[in-house]
Parts: structure tokens; sequence; C-alpha cells
């Protein structure tokens, strides 16, 4: 079985410069393609590899500005290239009044309905063949990872979230977990306040979920040193293979 993840934005909410956007992954599988996530402006970066159309579902993990902000725009920007299928949207309660605030006529004016459905702990979507189940991270807000699984591909979102969380338990067996690394070591606490992970946690919780590989993202550089993390942490993890992903960073599924 053959797929891919492509990163679109691996920053956090903070992240200054161009360098890394705001979160948002693209998760293809044989007979699925959904979004993980809608930082602003991932529409662009969708649009211009041509998949945009073609996503059947986007899931925001949680209702911080950097992860769904740039929905409305690309419900308009999927009108605009021709969809006509559904959209199916799922995500924490709100989503439905957050995109209605900013732009109500995407409920009416558009040429493809939004199913727009709430998520919550413990909540399955099927999706093609794909099984999404859904869990309760550890945040400021109400914030659901989430474990894909189809066939021998199994992928986790940590969402926001710090670590160690009790409520990501379910993540347990996920061969390619992605995890946000906000921070390095030096800002464990500020971390922990703002309901984060470094990425030495990150990496602590895909050897307890049994990982083969462990993906960071969410970094936010004011309070990591990537280079650091590469240097002193990574190199010395074997197992799981860890790594911090930059945007546009494709990851081959087989
Ligand atoms: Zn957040």
């Amino acid at each position: 079985m053959s797929g891919s993840i492509l990163f679109i934005g691996t920053g956090a909410g903070g992240s200054s410069g161009s360098t890394r956007w705001r979160a948002s992954t693209l998760v293809e599988l044989p007979d699925a393609l959904f979004l993980v996530d809608c930082g602003v402006g991932c529409h662009y970066r969708l649009s211009d590899r041509g998949v945009l159309p073609d996503i059947d579902l986007v899931y925001v993990t949680h209702m911080h500005m950097d992860h769904f902000l740039g929905l409305p725009e690309l419900i308009f920007q999927a009108h605009m290239e021709g969809r006509k299928e559904p959209l199916k949207i799922v995500g924490p309660e709100g989503i439905a009044e957050a995109i209605r605030a900013v732009g109500p006529h995407l409920f009416s004016d558009i040429n493809f309905p939004l199913q727009i459905e709430t998520a919550s702990n413990g909540k399955t979507i099927v999706f093609g063949r794909a099984k999404l189940q859904v869990m309760e991270a550890c945040h400021l807000v109400p914030s659901y990872g989430l474990k894909v699984s189809q066939g021998d591909i199994s992928i986790g979102f940590s969402s926001d979230t710090l670590e160690p969380c009790p409520g990501l338990a379910p993540m347990k067996g996920t061969k390619i977990l992605i995890h946000e690394a906000t921070c390095d070591d030096s800002y464990t606490e500020l971390c922990r306040k703002y309901g984060h992970s470094t990425a030495r946690q990150a990496i602590e919780a895909s050897l307890k979920f049994d990982s083969e590989v462990a993906l960071l993202n969410h970094i936010d550089e004011r309070f990591h040193n990537v280079n650091a993390t590469v240097k002193n942490l990574l190199k010395v993890s074997e197992k799981p293979l860890a790594r911090i992903v930059n945007d546009l960073d494709k990851v081959l599924l087989k």
C-alpha cells in the first residue's frame, strides 16, 4: 500500500517569518486525500500543487487560530477551482460558527455542500478504507489527536499537547507519529505552561507508543534551537527514527 504525507506548514502560532507556515499536513492514502489542520494560507500551497479541489476531508485538531484560520479561504478557493462534491469538516465545538463568522456566504453560495461534524473523544471517522480515531490531547483548549489506520499504515497526529498526556494512550502502536515539538529542553517550563511539548518529550512519547518513526513539527524557532536538537538529541536517538520536518517535506508511505 502506498501514500504520502506532505507537510504544508510546520510552524507554531508565534513562528516569525515565512520559513515555517502555520500548522497543516496533507495525507494521501490510496483512496483518501485529507488535510489535518488548516493554518492560514494553506490553500495556496495546495492549490499550487493542483490538489485543492480533491481534498474530501479537513480535520481541525483544535480551535487555536494557527490551526484553522485558513479554512474559509480554502473552502472558497475549492469552489473557485470547481469542486462539486461535499466537503467534510471535522473539528471541535465552534468550528461551524468560526466559518460562519468569517464568511456566512460560504454556507450558501458555493457549489458544494459542507458537512460539518464535531470532534469528540473516542469518535471514529470512516473515510474511504481508512479509519480515523479521535482522542483527547492535553492542551489549553479542547484538542484532539488523531490516529489514522489503513492496512499496514498507521499515522498518529498528537495535536497540540503537553506530555505525558494520558488521553493519547490509544496512540500505542502507531508506526509513524507526527508529534508537536514547540520547544527545546531550555524552554521546558514555558512549553508546559502553554500546553506544549519539547522535542525530548515528543521522542519519549513515540518510544512509549512503540512508534518506528517520529516526525517532529509545530516548531517555534524562538523557543526551539533546531540545530541543537538535531546535533544533541536526534543523533543519539536510534529508535525511533526521529527527525524534525520542514515545510514541504514529503514522506512516502509504503
Ligand atoms: Zn494550540
